[in-house]
């Protein structure tokens, strides 16, 4: 596979073309940013974790029956992926109250929710990707009224997965975000990444947060917490 052209580059990662138009080659970088990149930080190895946890979740998923992007893990920062319009919709499930649903609703951070809850974002940096709902989606062309069905029922599987899959990890599952991307040929896949910084992760025992929360609030340990997760992962479900 020849990587090409830089596509993209985004906060996490760059995005770069193949001679396959429907292929296209992700390079993860070791830098963080929160806020809608207002706080900036990095660390070493970071871009490295994150590609292997995401396919690695990505695996663990699709033998769950979901259907992602993923091809292969080129090296230890790259891996080949379907090329796909993203649906421009942040996915947000919560198990847990926290983050910005416990500040927009006045809930305490770790109170459990009675159900699974799902909203949207409108994927937007320079609105600061703001709330927005299955209507005022629909309306303004985001996305159509079938994806917004699949992509909902798409994220209450991931999120019955995921939480199974952490939880044999000694992790409970507090929220998440997704991404949804078109393929070519018209099918809906889970695109993007999965893993600590896409993630609310709490130790099962302690409650320890062991996701960005860390760099978000400055809590330390910013890099130990990943490296901590990727290690219960293989541990585990094994190396690969
Ligand atoms: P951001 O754009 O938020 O800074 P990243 O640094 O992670 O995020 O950049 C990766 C970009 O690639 C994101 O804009 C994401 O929506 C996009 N993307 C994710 N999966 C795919 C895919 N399969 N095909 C094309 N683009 C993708
Ligand atoms: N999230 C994300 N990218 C975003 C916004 C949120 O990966 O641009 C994740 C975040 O890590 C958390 C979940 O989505 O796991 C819910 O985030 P929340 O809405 O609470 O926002 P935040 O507190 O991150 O502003």
């Amino acid at each position: 596979m020849v990587k090409k052209e830089l596509l993209y580059t985004g906060k996490a990662k760059k995005v770069y073309a193949t001679d396959d138009p429907n292929l296209c080659i992700f390079e993860y970088k070791d830098d963080a940013t929160a806020f809608n990149g207002l706080k900036k930080g990095s660390f070493e190895g970071k871009g490295v974790i994150n590609n292997k946890m995401a396919n690695f979740i990505f695996r663990l998923l699709e033998a769950d029956g979901i259907k992602t992007h993923l091809k292969e893990e080129l090296s230890d920062r790259e891996t080949l992926v379907e090329k796909c319009e993203i649906v421009p919709l942040e996915i947000i499930v919560r198990n847990v109250a926290a983050g910005s649903f416990s500040k927009r609703f006045g809930v305490e951070e770790g109170t459990p929710l009675k159900n699974p809850t799902l909203e949207f974002s409108y994927k937007n940096d320079d609105l600061g990707d703001p709330m927005i709902n299955t209507s005022q989606a629909l309306a303004i062309g985001l996305a159509t009224e079938n994806e917004i069905k699949e992509l909902s029922e798409m994220a209450f599987k991931v999120n019955e997965s995921l939480k199974k899959i952490f939880l044999q990890i000694g992790i409970k599952l507090i929220d998440f975000k997704i991404e949804a991307g078109r393929t070519s040929d018209g099918r809906i896949v889970l695109a993007d990444e999965i893993s600590p910084d896409t993630c609310r992760l709490w130790d099962a025992e302690t409650n320890k947060k062991l996701d960005k929360d860390r760099f978000r609030f400055d809590l330390g340990e910013f890099s130990d917490v990943y490296f901590e997760v990727w290690g219960r992962l293989k541990e585990y479900y094994g190396n690969n």
